[in-house]
């Protein structure tokens, strides 16, 4: 007889999982509380217009070609992926910045910012590079249970990497605030300020200008969908509409769980869900962390998101658009030190049916526009209007042009939105951040210390925020399933 799982959650974390347990002969069951898989990447579709619900940017297709590969897969038999080009462009008060498909290409444009800047751009991605290479191949695939691992001979040699941040770094060889702000982009995925995060994680500079940005058509939400399928095929069991509402402890031993009042028993269960709602469906006692623990945590922002539907094709936009027009320092501040809605602040604005027509009407376009806010801050319905003609009126202006008069719909997703539809502590919209403090083994466990058989994927967990993060997490603490088996 198979050993049997049960898995909270249907999120990119939860699927890896299960497709890897699956794999390994176990029998899995997941049980998700929406009526749709995905998670925090699930989709709208409205009137012939296509809205991912969160990530939009497929970063790094290096991980999500192992995901496939370790199933004999790839990427290619579920979606078709194109690189984009420009990949993004960025809008500043007096001027727009293009980043190309090549480092060619961004050289010429930092060289039309800040004369001699292609030099040390290129210095600067050299060294991001082998900093990939370091915390893909010695570093992320490590399960974070002893500081040890983060000991190799690669990492000593960039231990002060550790200790500066990339903020300093980037100072250091830019003197252009664009360039600054250009360079700074890409560690907003790990959830701090660029002035909190190890300058070690220019791996995500080279994700950035060296791997580039890329599309599956249709939208993220096809890689859910390749997932679902390939652990379908795998022989994995999915429950939608199955909140959990108790995880089922016997002799500080996980059992089983209670979903929709009905008991499941099972060897082993796995949550997926945010690590602090999963702590909450356990008795106090079987608890590893208290609440001061999580109140201590620097969160990744919760956002303000609204998914518009124009009826018209829009100008002067690419496919990802980031409006850096305002002062970021500011913002930051308003996030994490003194948390409150922002004054003025930066915005995404994501259309992905400037390139790919199949998510949008005819002469239509899909909009896409996300806020970065504090986590737990009220939420009404006035403040999400305010934002959004905020938002609209700079957008207008930037790109010259008027939209709000042809907006067919807009919905729009908040902080109660994170807290309601995936139990998300304080509503942050992409878990717990990655600082040094809360970097491999500084973060919460995979692996239960109080109860026996129970674990824990996903975002909070290790080694942290973003969708191949999490695909990489869904394979680690399926390896520790097998090894505690044994
Ligand atoms: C707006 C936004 C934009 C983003 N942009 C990007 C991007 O461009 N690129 C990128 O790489 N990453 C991006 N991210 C981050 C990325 O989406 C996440 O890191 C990733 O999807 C997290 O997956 P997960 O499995 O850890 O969690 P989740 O996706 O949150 O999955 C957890 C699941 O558990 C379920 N659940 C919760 N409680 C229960 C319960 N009691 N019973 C049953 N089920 C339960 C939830 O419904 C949910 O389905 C973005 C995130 C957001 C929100």
């Amino acid at each position: 007889m198979s050993k049997t799982v049960s898995i909270i959650g249907s999120g990119f974390s939860s699927l890896s999982a299960a497709c890897y347990l699956a794999k390994s002969g176990y029998e899995v069951r997941v049980f998700e509380k929406n009526k749709t898989v995905g998670g925090r990447a699930r989709q709208i579709i409205k009137e012939g217009f296509t809205f991912d619900i969160g990530p939009s940017w497929y970063w790094m297709p290096d991980i999500f070609d192992k995901f496939f590969a370790d199933f004999g897969k790839k990427t290619a038999d579920f979606y078709q992926l194109d690189k984009l080009s420009p990949a993004y462009k960025i809008f500043f008060s007096d001027d727009t910045i293009t980043i190309g498909d090549s480092m060619d290409k961004i050289c010429v444009e930092f060289e039309r910012i800040e004369p001699g800047s292609s030099k040390h751009l290129r210095e600067f991605i050299a060294d991001a590079q082998e900093n990939y290479s370091i915390a893909i191949d010695k570093v992320v695939l490590r399960p974070g249970i002893s500081p040890f691992e983060l000991v190799t001979k690669e990492t000593i040699l960039k231990v002060d990497q550790f200790f500066k941040t990339i903020s300093g770094q980037v100072r250091k060889k830019f003197k252009n605030p664009k360039l600054v702000s250009t360079l700074e982009f890409p560690v907003l995925f790990l959830g701090a300020k660029p002035s909190k995060t190890p300058s070690f994680y220019s791996f995500m500079n080279f994700a950035d200008f060296g791997l580039g940005t890329w599309h599956p058509k249709g939208g993220m939400y096809e890689v859910i969908k390749a997932m679902q399928s390939l652990a379908i095929e795998l022989g994995v069991t999915i429950n939608t509409n199955h909140p959990v509402e108790k995880i089922s402890v016997e002799n500080g031993k996980s059992v089983g769980l209670i979903s929709n009042g009905t008991a499941f028993d099972s060897d082993y269960v796995l949550s997926g869900a945010d690590y602090h709602h999963s702590e909450t469906l356990l008795d106090t006692k079987h608890r590893q962390y208290s609440e001061s623990y999580w109140a201590k945590k620097i969160f990744a922002p919760s956002s303000l998101l609204f998914y518009i539907g124009f009826d018209k094709k829009l100008k002067n936009i690419e496919h990802h658009n980031l409006f850096f027009d305002t002062d970021f320092e500011k913002h930051a501040e308003e996030i994490y030190d003194d948390p409150k809605w922002p004054t003025d602040p930066l915005f995404y604005a994501n259309f992905p049916s400037v390139t790919d027509t199949s998510m949008a009407p005819e002469g239509c376009e899909t909009g896409f526009f996300l806020v970065p806010i504090a986590t737990a801050l009220e939420d009404t319905p006035q403040l999400r209007e305010h934002y959004f003609d905020l938002i609209m009126a700079r957008f207008q202006e930037r790109t010259g042009q008027q939209i709000k008069n042809n907006i067919i719909f807009k919905e729009s997703f908040c902080v109660n939105d994170f807290i309601e539809e995936y139990n998300s502590y304080k509503g942050n919209a992409y878990g717990m951040a990655n600082t040094l403090l809360q970097t491999a083994f500084l973060r919460p466990n995979l692996q239960s210390k109080k109860v026996k058989n129970l674990f824990f994927t996903g975002q909070l967990t290790v080694p942290g925020p973003g969708v191949p993060p999490s695909l990489i997490s869904g394979k680690l603490v399926s390896e520790l399933i097998v090894k505690a088996e044994k």
